[in-house]
């Protein structure tokens, strides 16, 4: 009677490699530049993959609708289904 376990099965092998060292590093805000800290609610863009401030960033999303940081377009309720903007 084995039980299997399977540790991170879904986590590719070089992608958390290359995460780990991350989150030994400070991450700033880029948009107050103040430090992030682990209980900060935070935004990660989906197309630059920096990490902000929830409350930094969404006054700017409601307004803009785009990340500030490579102002691709982004909405809070379908994130990731961004794609595919006319204009
Ligand atoms: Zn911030
Ligand atoms: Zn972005």
């Amino acid at each position: 009677m084995a039980r299997r376990i399977i540790i991170g099965g879904e986590v590719k092998v070089g992608e958390w490699d290359l995460r780990f060292p991350e989150l030994e590093e400070k991450k700033t805000c880029p948009v107050c530049s103040f430090e992030i800290l682990e209980d900060d609610q935070v935004f990660e863009c989906p197309y630059c993959g920096n990490v902000m401030h929830m409350r930094c960033v969404e006054p700017w999303i409601e307004s803009k609708g785009t990340c500030p940081i490579c102002k691709r377009p982004l909405s809070k309720e379908s994130q990731g289904l961004a794609e595919g903007s006319q204009t």
